[in-house]
């Protein structure tokens, strides 16, 4: 059953730490296993990952048919049904439109010594995108992901994909290309995160690899971390519903639930100042759950994770939600934005009883991939920051020079770095010794 906690119990304070203190990430030993299998790929390029994918996606492939084909593509499209494309494409618009808005100004300005100074943005070359496959298939990842690398002006998308028993969704390859992905591989798991850090013989290196994936993935991109850069690593999902009495149970109960689905360890909590409603909401996930395709992992996640919380009054979520620094932070509430004013830490805010989380999960606009287990308190969301990186650009002159150099070079002399006081001094006609 779900964790019950209520905040005007003695016990509360306690409770609650070891709510939060509870872990859900299943422990797996992966890493071992994981750094071999990069080790294969850069020694043996092509050929271990054929031979890895075959062994482990059981997909006997050669170097011709690792990357999709456009043909293979196109009938793909033809595969997905009308009505569907044409969510992604309103998917596509949305998302594109949203993250076009993040893209951020160069600066440049002259300080007070006459020096200019600011900084100028450009997109990362080539960045890869990891689409699970094992289990689950979502074309929302891809666009999420592939979107904001082409708005930042990233010139080469590549996507790993695994096919287990070669099979892959139609979906996901429409939608890559709906979002001007380049180049798409049937790979997956460790050797595909190493193919795209390092290359191989039909797989070009990559800067930056981005994406969610199962334990191996993940622990493959801690691994080659430093050596590309890699968005974040994904934990399971959360969502935390402040809601008064005056919604309906079934709307509370069903945006609970669209968290839980995901995944096992995914979690859903409800705050509420009405001991009456928190129940009749625990009472409809009950009766929802009898009739979700989903409900066996959507019950596991709510029965083992999943917490009702009483507050005496309704301003005092605030608090909790900022200890608990959700993924997604539903208010339910008559006035959102005054209890919104409240939050410091949450990856994403639905205000009101009208903006289920679902629909920033597919085409809000913002973007899906989020911090969780409460890595909201230091970061955010993906977007086209991610893609992008900054060159700060100085310029002095002969006459701006005179007027900060001469402090720089009694900080180079501090440190016993003469050379540097001698390239400031050769140009000031300080340097004595030279003449
Ligand atoms: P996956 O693509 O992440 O992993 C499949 C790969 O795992 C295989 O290709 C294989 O190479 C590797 N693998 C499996 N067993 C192995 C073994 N014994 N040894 C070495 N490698 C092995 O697909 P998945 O397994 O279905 O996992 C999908 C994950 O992605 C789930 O954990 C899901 O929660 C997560 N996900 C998260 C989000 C998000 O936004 N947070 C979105 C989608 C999926």
């Amino acid at each position: 059953m779900p964790y019950e906690l209520d905040k005007t119990a003695s016990s509360f304070e306690q409770d609650f730490k070891e709510f939060l203190e509870a872990r859900r990430d299943s422990e797996q030993a992966v890493d071992e296993i994981v750094a071999a299998i990069i080790d294969r790929v850069r020694r043996e390029g092509d050929a271990a990952l054929l031979e890895l994918t075959e062994k482990l996606d059981r997909v006997p492939l050669s170097a011709d048919t690792l990357r999709f084909s456009k043909r293979e593509i196109d009938e793909a499209e033809r595969l997905c049904e009308r009505q569907t494309l044409e969510a992604l494409e309103l998917a596509t618009e949305r998302i594109s439109d949203y993250h076009r808005r993040q893209k951020p100004e160069d600066l440049s300005y002259d300080d007070a010594t006459g020096v200019r100074l600011g900084h100028r943005w450009n997109a990362i070359d080539a960045v890869g995108l990891y689409v699970p496959g094992g289990t689950a298939s979502y074309p929302s990842s891809v666009l999420m992901n592939a979107i904001p690398a082409k708005v930042a002006g990233v010139s080469r998308v590549a996507m790993a994909v695994p096919t287990p028993d070669g099979q892959v969704a139609p979906l996901v390859l429409a939608a890559a290309r709906m979002a001007g992905v380049d180049e798409i591989y049937r790979m997956g798991g460790a050797q595909a995160v190493a193919a795209l850090a390092y290359g191989t013989e039909s797989v070009a290196p990559v800067d930056k690899i981005t994406g969610p994936g199962n334990a191996y993935v993940a622990s493959a991109k801690r691994q080659v971390f430093g050596h590309v850069g890699i968005d974040m690593i994904a934990g399971p999902s959360e969502i935390l519903v402040v809601a008064d009495a005056e919604n309906d149970p079934s709307w509370i109960a069903a945006d609970l639930l669209s968290q839980a689905e995901h995944d096992t360890s995914a979690q859903s909590i409800l705050i509420s100042d009405d001991a009456d409603f928190l129940e009749k909401v625990k009472r409809q996930i009950e009766v929802y759950l009898q009739r979700l395709p989903r409900s066996e992992i959507a019950g596991e996640s709510w029965h083992t994770h999943g917490a009702l919380i009483r507050v005496g009054q309704l301003d005092e979520a605030a608090e909790l939600v900022n200890r608990v620094a959700p993924e997604h932070l539903e208010l339910a509430v008559a006035e959102p934005e005054q209890l919104a004013a409240h939050i410091r830490h949450a990856g994403a805010i639905f205000l009101g009883r009208h903006t289920p989380e679902a629909l920033g999960d597919y085409l809000a606009g913002p973007n899906h991939v989020l911090p969780t287990g409460r890595s909201a308190r230091f970061s955010s969301g993906l977007s086209v920051l991610d893609f992008l990186k900054r060159s700060s650009v100085i310029q002095a002159t002969e006459t701006s020079l005179p007027a900060v150099g001469p402090p720089a070079m009694t900080l180079a002399r501090a440190e016993g770095l003469d050379a540097h006081a001698l390239s400031l001094a050769v140009r000031l006609g300080l340097d004595k010794q030279g003449d």
